[in-house]
């Protein structure tokens, strides 16, 4: 069966045979087969050790080596209102230690931060109770051991983490964090995937009958997930076309490609009328040449000549087509989560409410209507509801797979394919169907 045509590359049994073992079931987190592609994330592999005593694998989890010495431990959670002198004092730990660790360590880790609930671990030699080492849980990944005694030393260590592999496929029902959550799978993936597809997909118009799945990792230090999972490969059936994503590091850092090797993230046009001069630049200070007066000029005015194309600066909705007194004819566009733009004093508007529109569409016309001495666009953008000076913002480059690097990129969605392919689960929504 196949999901996805890639250009040139099908996938063959004998791959999938290549591929491995098969899981059974509608994929929970397991352990990371070494069949993974993806080159970026680490793991950690944990070995078959002798049986340790309680007290001695504590102190090697904390890297604590000594052979010389038999440890004893207690270990408690910080509680509201203590402080490290309430923890140690009772143990005999002196003010003067106390005001070292605070003083001389704190830009390693101040003490002053401990948080409420967070563990902590005492070493104590058990021949003679001397408190020796001090182990405070900073989160779910790292911590920090302060020497008591000695030199009085501090350093900050990591649990080991152990990296595991999750697939997920579903129907969106209400809303992906739903359908998600009803899947079993963390909803953390919702915000996951809102990020790898901030550019493609509107995930507020996401709509019943959108169809996913993903192939994520996830660390996991101490027997609990640490941390936000990461999208490694997904594939997204929205209103009937299928967007898919495939994590690749290019020697770039990781980034999220399609099946072209095209970047997720795109780029704006930089203006939306093209042969055109910016006559007003963004300017929170503007003497208004109509109001005769300062009035904040939130946007970027192009002058052109009456009828000049305006143009959508990239995908997306059109949430507002619309005249005010002052806007005069206007469009408003809804792109992403992220970016709106507005396109005002039109002289004629060229789509409807509620309309998708591509990069590059036209949307309308430069005319002068509502407030505007003469012909031109005034183009406003906001990023996250704020009205912003788009020629000041810095977007994050779109570069597409390099030639250099097509064939190892191709062989990594092949192979991740192939996985999505495997996972798949009969009970499941088929995405193939709708894909042919
Ligand atoms: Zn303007």
């Amino acid at each position: 069966m196949r999901y996805l045509s890639l250009h040139n590359v099908p996938i063959n049994t004998a791959l999938l045979l290549w591929i491995g073992f098969m899981v059974a079931g509608c994929g929970g987190e397991q352990a990371d087969a070494d069949n993974s592609p993806l080159l970026a994330f680490g793991r950690s592999a944990v070995e078959a050790k002798p049986p340790l005593t309680a007290e001695e694998s504590l102190a090697e989890q904390f890297a604590l080596y000594s052979d010389s010495v038999t440890w004893t431990t207690e270990y408690g959670e910080v509680r509201s209102g203590q402080s490290l002198s309430h923890i140690l004092s009772p143990f005999g730990v002196s003010n003067a230690t106390l005001h070292h660790i605070a003083t001389e360590h704190r830009d390693l880790f101040d003490v002053r931060r401990m948080r409420q609930g967070r563990d902590w671990w005492l070493f104590r030699s058990a021949k003679d109770s001397t408190a020796r080492q001090f182990v405070y849980g900073i989160d779910d990944r790292e911590y920090v051991v302060f020497g008591l005694t000695g030199e009085k030393t501090a350093r900050r260590g990591r649990y080991p983490s152990e990296t595991r592999r999750g697939y997920v496929q579903g129907e969106v029902r209400g809303s992906l964090y739903q359908s998600l959550e009803d899947a079993g799978h963390t909803t953390t993936l919702a915000y996951a995937m809102s990020g790898v597809y901030a550019w493609t997909i509107d995930f507020s118009r996401i709509q019943p009958g959108d169809q996913f799945r993903i192939i994520y990792e996830r660390d996991w230090v101490n027997e609990k997930p640490a941390g936000l999972p990461r999208i490694v490969a997904s594939e997204f059936l929205h209103r009937g076309r299928n967007f898919p994503a495939f994590a690749f590091d290019q020697g770039e850092g990781l980034d999220y490609f399609d099946e072209t090797g095209a970047s997720l993230r795109k780029a704006f046009l930089k203006a939306p009328v093209s042969f055109s001069r910016i006559s007003s630049r963004f300017n929170k200070r503007r003497f208004h040449p109509v109001l005769k007066k300062v009035k904040a000029h939130l946007g970027t005015d192009y002058a052109a000549p009456r009828g000049t194309e305006i143009v959508a600066v990239g995908d997306g909705v059109v949430t507002k087509a619309s005249y005010t007194k002052g806007n005069g004819k206007y469009v408003k566009i809804r792109h992403n989560g992220t970016y709106t733009t507005q396109y005002l004093h039109m002289s004629r508007r060229n789509v409807k409410e509620g309309q998708a529109v591509r990069q590059g569409d036209v949307i309308g016309y430069v005319g002068s209507t509502g407030l505007a001495t003469g012909p031109h666009v005034c183009f406003r953008f906001w990023k996250n509801g704020k009205q912003v000076d788009h020629l000041r913002e810095d977007f994050p480059p779109s570069t597409p797979i390099k030639a250099e690097a097509e064939a190892s990129f191709e062989e990594a969605c092949r192979v991740l394919l192939a996985e999505m392919a495997q996972q798949e689960t009969d009970d499941g929504p088929r995405l193939a169907a709708l894909d042919q």
